[in-house]
């Protein structure tokens, strides 16, 4: 058992850590507290120091064995072995920059349930960059080519120099900033006319949206390749993600709706037949209830079959709940007595689809089969 552990325990690793232990434990912390990746944190910068130091000394058989039997090394904390070069090489992706992929662009789009429920299409004019027609994505005039970044000499990163304690020198690098990384400057007289060496273009271009019936909030629907392109990489997708407007009626659960319907109490008590719904897509439905059928209140009775389409197989449909509530009459009735008030009118005069309803609770809302699968991905077309 060594007199001292502190150094170990700096790297996290045991007193009887192998050298290849110790080696990985350092090359771990050295990047997570490496300078370049926290600019801003002076704690990170003294730690990879701390870190450096102690790997210094455990790296090396006889300062190891010397700190290990008297606690303390004689020389002072050695430097790390190891040369800077080979760890940040393998750690860092130092070299220019390759050509990255533009990030996908999410649009997110308020729809009613309306339109839901009915399905329909949406036009959308886009802007999205792409690759220079007339440089081909070069930046540069035809014929000349972008110059190596003096600056970094074309490696897009350059080299600085820190301390790290007494005796202690290693390098950094860092993200060249007249290039950007690249590698690669284009003078300003071999810009390309047209993009004026910026590469690419604004296009602007038609997407005809198609939302499907049954389509539901928080779907997503992707035009694969309709984003942003940079130069040598594949166009990044455009990626509509369905907000639902929340619908003054209707609820949604998945494929099941429900609504609120009031019936007077005399209807709750004797029955009626009357149009009670304006559906989502403008149907009215008829509810009958026979003398003998009592509505009691918060009761739910569910139309089968009148619930949400599910958008990727149009052969399953959610049910509509309805939850019934009772208009009872004001205490001057009771007070003057006489006959209940009577039935409330037809909400439409027009054609009715009646509907027949089976008594159920709201403990399945939101459960009908379908069992779709909400954030699924719907296939889209474009028109350009
Ligand atoms: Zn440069
Ligand atoms: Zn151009």
């Amino acid at each position: 058992m060594p007199k001292e552990t502190r150094l170990y325990e700096v790297l996290g690793v045991s007193s009887n850590a192998t050298t290849v232990e110790i080696k990985k434990a350092f090359y771990k912390l050295s990047l997570e507290t490496h300078p370049d990746k926290n600019p801003n944190d002076e704690t990170a910068n003294a730690r990879f120091q701390e870190i450096s130091a102690a790997y210094g000394t455990l790296s090396d058989p006889d300062a190891r064995a010397e700190y290990d039997r008297y606690g303390t090394v004689s020389s002072g904390p050695k430097p790390p072995k190891m040369n800077m070069d080979d760890i940040y090489e393998g750690f860092f992706d130092n070299r220019p920059r390759r050509p990255r992929q533009a990030p996908h662009a999410f649009h997110h789009i308020n729809i009613s349930l309306e339109d839901l429920y009915n399905g329909r299409t949406f036009e959308f004019s886009i802007h999205r960059n792409v690759p220079c027609s007339q440089c081909d994505g070069s930046g540069t005039k035809t014929g000349s080519e972008a110059k190596s970044c003096v600056t970094c000499g074309g490696a897009g990163r350059v080299q600085q120099q820190r301390h790290a304690g007494p005796g202690t020198i290693y390098q950094i690098y860092s993200t060249c900033s007249e290039c950007l990384g690249e590698g690669m400057k284009i003078r300003e007289q071999d810009r390309c006319t047209r993009c004026n060496g910026r590469k690419t273009l604004t296009t602007k271009e038609r997407i005809s949206l198609k939302v499907p019936k049954g389509t539901q909030d928080a779907d997503r629907m992707v035009f694969p390749g309709k984003g942003d392109q940079n130069p040598g990489t594949e166009p990044s997708d455009v990626i509509f993600v369905i907000n639902m407007i929340p619908h003054s009626s209707f609820k949604v659960e998945k494929l099941d709706l429900s609504t609120v319907v009031r019936v007077t109490l005399s209807e709750a008590l004797y029955g009626f037949s009357r149009t009670v719904i304006t559906h989502l897509d403008g149907r009215h439905l008829r509810v009958t209830k026979k003398k003998g059928e009592i509505i009691r209140p918060d009761q739910i009775d569910i139309a089968v079959g009148e619930g949400m389409m599910n958008a990727h197989d149009a052969k399953q449909k959610g049910d509509l709940y309805i939850i019934w509530k009772i208009d009872f009459p004001p205490d001057e009735w009771a007070i003057d007595g006489g006959d209940l008030p009577p039935g409330l009118p037809d909400i439409s005069e027009g054609e009715a689809t009646d509907v027949t309803l089976r008594s159920g609770s709201l403990d399945t809302f939101g459960l009908s089969v379908g069992s779709q699968e909400n954030g699924t991905t719907a296939s889209a077309e474009t028109q350009t």
